[in-house]
């Protein structure tokens, strides 16, 4: 053998060592055990890297899914949802019908949405009238990736919901029952960005309600969670991570005193959990003002558990029912395990209210209002369990809801990766913030960035909002000129509309306003507790723990789960430990 084609084998040999040595050297970090974290780690280790999961609570699966409570949407309103579904073959169960479009409780009566428009018509014409003005202002925006395209548009940013309601002049009943609404999917009317409101409403144009509430996961969505749990081969639960510190070779990722070595990291925590990990080096002030400056909806869950429904037989299973009073949106669900549940979300600022009450106190509040209406509420009560998003450190809201001129400060802020580190979480979803659409997206989305920077891609700064010329926005306008003039107070359909200095008068909202009432006072605004339930005073239930945690305890991983290491080692890069499943 001649020594030239030894010395081409050897070159060969090293060439294939030297690449699978690169193979198994491809580690990275995922910080953050909910839906948007378990994506980017599944994708990864699809991928073939080595990947470590870190989460702070001893669960997993975050924010979704209290209960067998939410209806989730068919394969054309969220399609990345439904191939997860698929891939991990999940079971589900179609929707009835009737669960399909929102109804109400007015004063204490159910109404179906069609029960409305015979026996209160004044309310159910308003509601139309105030449906077909989002329509309209959801047209004004030609692409939801980027709603501030032009002046106008811009201008919405700084404008709160609310102010622009009370331009419609709806009568009491019908603006309390979108106030309802408004606050519920993303909150406070009076602390949310019109830009943002309109963007929103305009991802979700002609979508019908029932393609959004199409079906239900059988166990509910924490049973997604625990699908990824089970492929994933590293998680290590009860870890919150302190800091993370990147240099030119790697991430070292800090969880108490333990370090975690990795190549990159995926960061899928919600900003107020970020606000608490220290970043070397540091980030930016604009990062810094998104962290502390973003505003997240409020929304805290109450499942009151009854013997027998106490509440009329066809408001069973009925998909969301909006109150006027202080029992924010109800839930009837089906109680998997006998009784009858109703899960009340009181979100906005009768959630941030309800902060100063302790659990018990929160449930009697709630239970003493539902009694008002149903009178058997209290003799058929049997526990309760809460949720607060809020104030959990680890989450700090229940979801992204930009405040004024918050758009026009941070949009798609996160959907840059800062060296190695890139983002997941539901708010750096541009279209789909809030939602398990989201969380899931930003997963894959952040799982290609890793990949894209490993193979030396370089991401350019995060364009942010850039306000077209102003005749763009003249054009945009006078295409849309009744709806605009309107908008801004003008009265003349054939005015030109002044873009820029109209909405001037609306200023932004402060980080924490004081709370705004409801219009009409709602009873769990009221800040004193009204006196406990005594008939049957509330048995605290333990919390539903996710399903996610008991399957990351029993589950075996596909790989065969080897005894998890305990999260001592220092510097532990994780391709090299033996550490498996969450235990
Ligand atoms: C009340 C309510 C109702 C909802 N209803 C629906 C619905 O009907 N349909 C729908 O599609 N969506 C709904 N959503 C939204 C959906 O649940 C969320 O968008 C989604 O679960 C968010 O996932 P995530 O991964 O972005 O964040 P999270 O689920 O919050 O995950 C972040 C994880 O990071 C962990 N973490 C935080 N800090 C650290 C740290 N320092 N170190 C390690 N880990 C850390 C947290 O403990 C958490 O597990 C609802 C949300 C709420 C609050």
């Amino acid at each position: 053998m001649s020594a030239g084609w030894l010395r081409a084998c050897a070159l060969v040999i090293l060439g294939l060592f030297s690449v699978s040595a690169l193979a198994k050297d491809k580690t990275a970090i995922v910080i953050g055990g909910g839906l948007s974290g378990l994506t980017a780690a599944y994708e990864l280790q699809n991928k073939g890297w080595q990947v470590t999961l870190l989460e702070a609570k001893p669960s997993l699966g975050g924010r979704s899914g209290m209960a067998t409570s939410e209806w989730i949407g068919n394969d054309k309103t969220q399609p990345v949802l439904n191939k997860y579904v698929s891939t991990f073959k999940l079971g589900t169960t179609p929707a009835p019908e009737f669960v399909r479009t929102p109804s109400y409780l007015i004063d204490g009566v159910y109404y179906s949405a069609a029960d409305l428009a015979i026996k209160d018509p004044t309310t159910a014409e308003a509601l139309k009238r105030y449906e077909k003005t989002v329509d309209d202002l959801a047209r004004s925006i030609e692409d939801p990736q980027n709603p501030a395209a032009n002046n106008t548009l811009h201008a919405l940013d700084q404008i709160n919901v609310s102010n622009w309601l009370d331009r419609l002049t709806l009568p009491a009943t019908a603006r309390q029952l979108i106030n309802q609404q408004i606050r519920t999917r993303y909150d406070e009317p009076s602390r949310l960005s019109l830009l943002y409101f309109a963007q929103q409403s305009r991802v979700y144009l002609g979508v019908s309600d029932r393609d959004l509430r199409a079906s239900r996961l059988l166990g509910g969505s924490p049973v997604l969670a625990q699908a990824f749990v089970k492929q994933l081969k590293t998680i290590k639960t009860s870890s919150p991570v302190s800091a993370i510190v990147q240099d030119k070779d790697g991430v070292t990722v800090k969880v108490g005193s333990v370090n975690y070595q990795a190549d990159y990291v995926v960061v899928a925590v919600p900003l107020r959990a970020l606000n608490k990990i220290s970043l070397t080096p540091a980030l930016d002030a604009q990062h810094l003002g998104a962290i502390k400056g973003t505003n997240y909806g409020w929304r805290d869950q109450i499942m009151l558990k009854f013997k027998t429904p106490v509440w009329e037989s066809k408001a069973r299973m009925s998909g969301e029912i909006y109150s006027n009073t202080g029992l924010g949106m109800l839930w009837v669900e089906p109680a998997l395990k006998g009784g009858a549940n109703v899960v009340i979300n009181l979100s906005g600022d009768n959630a941030r209210v309800m902060q100063a009450f302790g659990d018990k106190q929160m449930a009697d509040q709630v239970l003493i209002r539902l009694h008002a209406f149903y009178p058997q509420a209290r003799g058929s009560f049997t526990g309760y369990e809460i949720r607060r998003y809020s104030t959990d450190p680890s989450m700090g809201g229940a979801y992204l809801a930009f405040g004024p001129g918050q758009i026009s400060k941070y949009w798609r802020l996160w959907e840059r990766p800062l060296q190695r580190v890139a983002f997941a979480g539901e708010h750096t979803d541009t279209l789909y913030p809030g939602t398990l659409e989201g969380a899931l997206r930003t997963g894959q989305r952040a799982a290609s960035q890793v990949e894209d920077l490993a193979a030396g891609k370089s991401f350019e700064p995060a364009k942010v909002v850039p306000v077209a010329a102003a005749a763009a926005a003249g054009a945009v306008a006078a295409k849309k000129g009744n709806f605009f003039t309107n908008l801004f107070g003008g009265g003349d359909d054939e005015k030109k509309p002044e873009p820029v200095k109209a909405p001037a008068p609306v200023a932004p909202a402060a980080p924490t306003p004081a709370p705004v009432p409801t219009p009409a006072p709602a009873p769990v605004e009221t800040p004193k507790p009204a006196a406990p339930v005594k008939a049957e005073p509330a048995k605290k239930a333990p919390v539903k723990k996710p399903a996610a945690k008991t399957e990351a305890k029993k589950a075996p991983a596909k790989a065969p789960a080897k005894k998890a290491e305990p999260a001592k080692k220092p510097a532990a890069k994780p391709a090299a430990t033996t550490e498996t499943k969450a235990q």
